[in-house]
């Protein structure tokens, strides 16, 4: 929003949608707004992995969050990760184009459980080899792949 407001393309708000409180940029939108960092928590909580003191789009592109004890589950938390990101956009978007009685709740809504479901069902298609239990993905999602 904040490209296309400063290339003169004419846009009703460039504030973030989710918290209302910054000018909103592909950073703030994928992972600095303070909704989004809380899904991001519950991603790294969930693989049992530090948070970063810091995320940028960068680091998750080029991975250089992942700690090198998780190496061997890189490719997956990179899809987690694509999964998550792809989750926050269509997030973004249900809250900037649902009816102004509706943004609140839609801008509460926990879309985590809708990462860890689209995550395994994206994952297993691409991973033939490997058996995928809804239990473990939930429980110890790095353990699917040992
Ligand atoms: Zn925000």
């Amino acid at each position: 929003m904040a490209c296309l407001s400063s290339r003169g393309v004419a846009v009703s708000s460039s504030v973030c949608p989710l918290c209302e409180s910054a000018q909103e940029c592909i950073e703030h939108t994928l992972c600095e707004c303070p909704l989004v960092r809380s899904i991001w928590l519950k991603c790294w909580a969930w693989w049992n992995i530090p948070p970063p003191p810091q995320l940028t789009i960068k680091d998750v592109i080029f991975r250089s969050m992942i700690p090198s004890n998780c190496k061997g589950v890189g490719k997956a938390l990179q899809g987690v990760f694509y999964t998550l990101m792809w989750s926050i956009w269509k997030w973004r978007n249900k809250v900037l184009h649902s009816h102004p009685d509706l943004k609140s709740a839609a801008r509460h809504e926990d879309i985590f459980p809708q990462v860890q479901s689209l995550s395994l069902l994206w994952i297993s298609n691409r991973c033939n080899k490997k058996s995928f239990d809804w239990k473990n993905w939930i429980s110890n999602p790095r353990g699917v792949f040992n």
